[in-house]
Order: structure tokens, then C-alpha cells, then sequence
């Protein structure tokens, strides 16, 4: 059976055929065979950090955070002042890894490590061209290591937004990463939204993930900060907002009125205790994210919906489908690849066989069930990208994967070694945490 497209659902039956790395007419081509499995769209994860990926049970040995703002201050700010060239390729190839033996074909990353800098994203392109890996790639602008580290982190947004202009690399794309309302001051958001707009692209920014974002914005420029990204020129149809969780209801009009896309990432947001974003009553164009906690869009899916469903018995079952759909909409325009995300013949050939012995019918009707209620990345057999075997059997197809987590395994080390020495951060928001 074959899931051509998750929104709506539509499901054929009979085989895939494949050519020139696209779906293809029948009899076209190299065939899959679909008859015992289900072939479905490879999973897009619309927000991540892969510099994170080394982070999974990390020491720590200060006062624990008490809220959002000290999490940043006291465990990101810190790791990634403490990431190298080695370490911020290590956890690209480790994330990499894990998203495609869980079915996600694309990450749109949001990348950092500020004392590495220049180059980083060709070391994060490289290592997921590597394993076949689609991305989108963006460095997270930020004033809060200094004026010096903005105009860097700025430059390799352009530098790479450049290099894809001119080399358009099969896998890989970017947007221009900022990284929230609350640490970039008037001129280097204004530079980000310059940055974007001569590279045709959007900006990648968290917004509203946290109230101290608005309460800063309110504070420092006496708005809220979408109206503040709308006066930087920073909010159009494509922009890409992480998160939205105290958005209120003019900012979140705002951003349904020019169909930028908002990242939601349930998890991260129990995780960090910050609020569930209201996404029901967002409109438009809503996608799914981890925000980092690996990439698969199973879980994230379903983590979700469960949440939603905790508050709001309206939420339909295909509420999941919807959102990843939208991801990979996101990925479609970015990549401008119509069709991606969909097996019509035509699309790009990013998809996954999942051996599932279904034990009830699997129709257009009863799809989204299967989806929110069995589905899961144990369920991932075989991944394709772009015409490409890259999971074949549960194996990756590439590199040895035992390889690729010793290698990690060092470079973790040597980086949780080198976050001992990395005190606090001293940035503070104002209008207080
Ligand atoms: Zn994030």
C-alpha cells in the first residue's frame, strides 16, 4: 500500500516506481515493491538542533535552572560555547544518523556554537550529505556573545546562503538564522531581514517561545515581538517561527495574515516547563519540530497531539497528518519542490517502508488512526532520499553506524570535558526572566 499524500490522505495500492531520483508512472524505472508494507512520505522535521545531539545525559553541576531563561543561561549557552569544528560535525553526523533510522528524510536546523563559527554550516552540510541526509541550514544570529560573534554569525548565514546559490547542492538549502526577539538588538535583526531578503529567503527565529521574549520586546521597544518583527521587515510568507507559545491573538493573526509557518515542538515545551502553545486557535501554516529532542516525527506527533487532545477533545486524529503535511510543505517551498512530501509521480523520491502487519484495514478513512495510535519509527524499514537507498533493512545504507557512534562517543567527551570550564551565561533579558 502507498501513502501518496498525508493531507488529505490518499492511498494506492500496487507498486512505486522510481527514475532519476523521482516517483515515476508506473513501469517506469527501478519498482519497489509494496504489497506486504507501507510506503509513506519521509518525515520532515521543521525545527531542530543538531549541535545538541552529544548533549544526552551531560554532567551537571550547578543550581538547577528555575526557569526558561536560566535553562538557556545554564545548559545551552553553555554547550555551545563548548562546540568545536569536531564536536559540532559529531553531532551532525550522530543526528543525522538517528533521523533517518527513524524515518525523517529532512531537517530544517537551527545551528550555534559560537566560539566556531565561520564554516560551520559546510561542516553540517557535508556531514549530512554524507548519509543522504536533506536539510535546511541556518546559524543563529545572536547579540548576546558580542558584536563581533552577530556580525560572524550573520556572515555565515550569507556565506552559506551564497554557497547554495551558486553550487545548489542536491540536499541541502538554507534560511537565515536569528535566534529570538530577545537577544538581537534593532540593527542586527534589521541586517538579518536585509540578509534574507537579498538571498530570497526566509528567517528562521524562535518567537514567543518563552513570556521573558515578550516581556523584553515590550520592555526594550515598547511592542510585542511579532509587531517587533514586522517593523525589522523580518515577517513574511517566508519566515519561519519557532515555537509560538505566548503569542497572543493580534501576533498570531499577524503571522496567519502573511502565512509565515510556526515550528511547534510539544515536546520541548513540557520539557522546558514554558506553556502549551495554543495551536488551536492558530491559523494557517503549522508544522511540527523537536526543537532538538532527535527527530523523530513519530513521536513528536504523536507527544502532540496527546497534549492537545489533553485540553481540547476537538482535535481530530488527523491532526498529526495535518501538521507534518505542513512540514513538508515548508520543505516543498524551500526546496521549491512542489511535490515534496507526496509520492506523486513527479515528486522528489524521499520515502520510507514501514513493515507494518496491520491488523485492522488500512484505507484514506482509517489511515490517521493507524498513523496516531500504532505507527512508530520501529516500524522504519527501508528510507529513500532523492531516489536513493540511504536505510536499507534497518541499516544504514552509507556508514557503519557503530563507526559514526564511536566517533561521537570521543568527540562527547572531549565536549562535556571542555563545558566544565564554561560558567553561566551572563546575558539577561530585560523585563525580567
Ligand atoms: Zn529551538
Amino acid at each position: 500500500m502507498i501513502v501518496t499524500s498525508l493531507d488529505p490522505v490518499r492511498l494506492e495500492s500496487g507498486d512505486l516506481w522510481i527514475a532519476d531520483g523521482r516517483i515515476a508512472a508506473q513501469d517506469e524505472g527501478t519498482r519497489i515493491d509494496c504489497d506486504s508494507v507501507l510506503a509513506v512520505p519521509g518525515n520532515v522535521c521543521a525545527h531542530t538542533h543538531l549541535y545538541s545531539a552529544l548533549a544526552r545525559g551531560m554532567p551537571y553541576a550547578l543550581e538547577p535552572p528555575r526557569n526558561f531563561v536560566e535553562i538557556l543561561q545554564r545548559v545551552w549557552w553553555r554547550l555551545d560555547r563548548a562546540l568545536d569544528e569536531d564536536s559540532v560535525r559529531a553531532s551532525a553526523l550522530a543526528g543525522g544518523m538517528e533521523a533517518l533510522l527513524s524515518g525523517t528524510t529532512t531537517l530544517v536546523d537551527h545551528h550555534a556554537s559560537p566560539n566556531a563559527i565561520d564554516g560551520s554550516l559546510d561542516v553540517i552540510a557535508d556531514a549530512l550529505a554524507s548519509l543522504g541526509v536533506r536539510s535546511v541550514l541556518c546559524y543563529e544570529t545572536t547579540d548576546r556573545d558580542g558584536p563581533e560573534r552577530a556580525r560572524a554569525g550573520l556572515a555565515e548565514n550569507s556565506r552559506w546562503l551564497e554557497r547554495v546559490r551558486r553550487e545548489q547542492p542536491p540536499l541541502a538549502r538554507g534560511l537565515v538564522g536569528a535566534h529570538a526577539s530577545f537577544t538581537l538588538g534593532d540593527e542586527t535583526l534589521a541586517a538579518c531581514a536585509d540578509a534574507a531578503r537579498e538571498h530570497s529567503t526566509g528567517l528562521h527565529i524562535h518567537a514567543a517561545e518563552d513570556g521573558a521574549d515578550e516581556r523584553d520586546a515590550l520592555a526594550v521597544h515598547g511592542t510585542r515581538v511579532v509587531e517587533r518583527l514586522v517593523r525589522a521587515g523580518a515577517l513574511d510568507e517566508r519566515t519561519l517561527l519557532a515555537h509560538g507559545v505566548h503569542l497572543d491573538g493580534s501576533e498570531a493573526a499577524a503571522v496567519g495574515a502573511v502565512k509565515a509557518t510556526i515550528a511547534h515542538n510539544a515536546r520541548s515545551n513540557m520539557n522546558n516547563s514554558i506553556g502549551r502553545a495554543r495551536v488551536e486557535e492558530l491559523d494557517g501554516r503549522l508544522a511540527l519540530g523537536t526543537d532538538g529532542i532527535g527527530s523523530d516525527m513519530f513521536e513528536e506527533s504523536h507527544a502532540a497531539y496527546f497534549r492537545l487532545r489533553e485540553d481540547d477533545l476537538g482535535a481530530g486524529v488527523d491532526w498529526p497528518l495535518a501538521r507534518l503535511a505542513e512540514s513538508s510543505r515548508l520543505a516543498a517551498r524551500l526546496f521549491d519542490e512542489p511535490l515534496l512530501g507526496t509520492l506523486e509521480p513527479g515528486a522528489p523520491a524521499d520515502l520510507v517502508v514501514l513493515d507494518y502487519p496491520a491488523p485492522a484495514p488500512v484505507t484514506a478513512a482509517s489511515f490517521a488512526g493507524h498513523w496516531t495510535f500504532a505507527l512508530s519509527s520501529r516500524h522504519v524499514r527501508d528510507v529513500m532520499v532523492a531516489g536513493e537507498w540511504v536505510v536499507r533493512d534497518r541499516r544504514l545504507t552509507r556508514v557503519d553506524v557503530a563507526e559514526l557512534a564511536a566517533g561521537a562517543h570521543v568527540q562527547a567527551e572531549l565536549l562535556w570535558q571542555r563545558l566544565d570550564g564554561v560558567g553561566p551565561h551572563p546575558f539577561e533579558p530585560k523585563g525580567g526572566s
